[in-house]
């Protein structure tokens, strides 16, 4: 199987499992993709309920624990400005520091 496939059928089954809330963050979660005065591109205090909890389940940190697996050598991540980002998968922001059990080599 070839790794678009893989990446296709991951994102297919990462979108059924989101609550529709999620997706209707697609638009308010543009706002937040930049980085802050603090250079912290997601602050967990300052999202809401719904995005907060995508970002927990998938268990989102805002530092890779291998940063050749973060979020800026993620295919679903398209940056932004100051090392910030937007996720397909959350349909918001992500520090491309970042990573989730979600990642996926870009292809
Ligand atoms: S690693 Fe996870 S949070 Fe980062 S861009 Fe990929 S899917 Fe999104």
């Amino acid at each position: 199987m070839e790794s678009k496939d893989i990446t296709r059928r991951v994102l297919l089954e990462r979108s059924a499992k989101l609550p529709f809330a999620g997706f209707l963050m697609l638009a308010a979660g543009s706002s937040q993709v930049k980085a802050a005065d603090d250079g912290v591109c997601v602050d967990f205090e300052n999202l809401d309920a719904g995005q907060r909890s995508i970002r927990q389940s998938l268990e989102y940190v805002n530092v890779a624990p291998d940063e050749s697996m973060n979020c800026e050598k993620c295919g679903f991540f398209t940056p932004t400005e100051g090392g910030c980002g937007s996720c397909l998968i959350f349909s918001g922001v992500a520090d491309g520091r970042g990573w989730c059990v979600s990642w996926s080599p870009k292809s």
